[in-house]
């Protein structure tokens, strides 16, 4: 006789494994939930990027959506933990005159939605952060950011799952490999190692989830790979303890800028962003260019931004750069991650194209699309990341 769950995952990176937990949370107890895998869990670009857990005050509404989700990390956190949370802050840096003046241009965004961010002068920043190169204009700094291990926190989220749960069934190297349909219904999965039945399939695949949309006879979903180049120093070296990030970043990263996915030279995506580790490494990126799969390092690109990172903090010219990859970003047409049902077909429900904030919103879109299979209200507000956009 087939397989039967109530609910299947298909992905198991961040947003799949936040999926999980809150589906384990919200849906009636015992109910049977069988998370997919085709490799590892958190093997792909959840495992291939920073863990800056970031508030975005661009408007009201992404600043409801990324500071819920930040909240959300810290109670993970307390219910969990084992994930090298850190609630680092973030501190936006520039050592050019014309970005300094987006110190003031931030500071009023967090403002206007009733946060916090303070300027600090060159004394106050070499205060929190002796290891910063002593020139520098000052900086903004925002006490709400952090940093999380995603790999291990894909772990937390699934303890939590099955502290919920018990029938929380987690099967990696399991590849889906096509959808089991019955007129305007989704009926389940058929993977590697046979077929499931479902009432409930979740479209978590990242990047991939195009094709996985194409397998259920579903046009395209709208998301594209968006390439970072990261480089990685020892152990022990780091210089600096904070969440660090070019200013000019927000001229072009999420929804700021307007890119062309046709190109491959993406315009200005080139600010620097720092991350200190657990273990006393650094973490160095970040990069943006659209060209499709592939995960060539761009050495150009990431000397740039080692460069960087040494012009900011100059003891990192010393330390040793111990691995450098490339993460593929699942970036969405509009900017905004897919979070709700596919309606033409009853049952198929998507999370996925959260671009470079996939770590940092993943609690809340678990949250949300829990809520929606559940017949919940939401949290916030779900309506700007319903998929069904893409269909008018
Ligand atoms: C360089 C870089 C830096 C970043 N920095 C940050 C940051 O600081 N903060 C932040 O918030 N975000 C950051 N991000 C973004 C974040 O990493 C992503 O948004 C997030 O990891 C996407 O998670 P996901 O679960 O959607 O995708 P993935 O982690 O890619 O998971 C998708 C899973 O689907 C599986 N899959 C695909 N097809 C199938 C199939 N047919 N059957 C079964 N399984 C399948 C894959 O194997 C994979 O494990 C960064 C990204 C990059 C690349």
């Amino acid at each position: 006789m087939a397989e039967t769950a109530d609910l299947i995952v298909v992905g198991g990176g961040i947003v799949g494994c936040a999926v999980v937990q809150h589906c384990a949370e919200l849906l009636p107890a015992g109910a049977r939930i069988v998370l997919l895998d085709r490799g590892p869990v958190a093997g792909a670009t959840s495992a291939s990027c920073m863990g800056h857990l970031m508030v975005t005050p661009d408007d009201a509404q992404e600043h409801a959506f990324s500071a819920t989700s930040v909240k959300m990390w810290a109670e993970l956190e307390e219910r969990e933990g084992g994930f090298d949370y850190n609630p680092t802050g973030a501190l936006y840096l520039a050592d050019d005159p014309a970005d300094v003046e987006l110190f003031a241009v931030l500071q009023k965004q967090f403002a206007d939605h009733g946060d916090r961010a303070e300027i600090l002068d060159q004394r106050q920043l070499r205060e929190l952060e002796p290891g910063l190169a002593h020139d520098l204009p000052g900086a903004l700094f925002y006490r709400g950011d952090g940093v999380v291990l995603p790999m291990l926190a894909c772990g937390a989220m699934l303890r939590q799952a099955k502290k919920h749960n018990p029938n929380v069934d987690v099967r990696p190297h399991t590849p889906v490999t096509g959808m089991l349909l019955a007129g305007d219904r989704i009926v389940g999965v058929q993977t590697a190692r046979g077929a499931i039945h479902a009432d409930h399939v979740v479209n978590c695949c990242g990047v991939w989830a195009p094709e996985l949309a194409e397998m259920a006879g579903q046009p395209r979903l709208p998301i594209v790979p968006r390439a970072g180049n990261l480089a990685i120093t020892g152990h022990h070296v780091t210089p600096i303890r904070t969440q660090l990030l070019e200013i000019s970043y927000i001229r072009f990263a999420h929804g700021a800028a307007k890119v062309d996915p046709t190109r491959t030279d993406d315009p200005g995506g080139h600010a620097m962003n720092m991350q200190p580790q657990s273990n006393g490494g650094c973490l160095i990126g970040s990069t943006r260019q659209f060209r499709g799969m592939d995960r060539t390092l761009n050495k150009a690109l990431l000397h740039r931004s080692l460069l960087r990172a040494q012009r900011y903090a100059p003891g990192l010219a010393h330390a040793p750069i111990v691995r450098t990859w490339v993460g593929l970003r699942p970036y969405s047409l509009d900017k905004h991650p897919l979070i709700g049902p596919w309606p033409p077909l009853r049952g198929l429900w998507i999370a996925a194209g959260h671009e470079g904030l996939g770590i940092t919103l993943s609690p809340i879109t678990g949250r949300l699309l829990a809520e929606q299979i559940a017949g919940r209200p939401t949290t916030i507000d779900a309506t700007p990341y319903l998929p069904a956009r893409f269909l008018r």
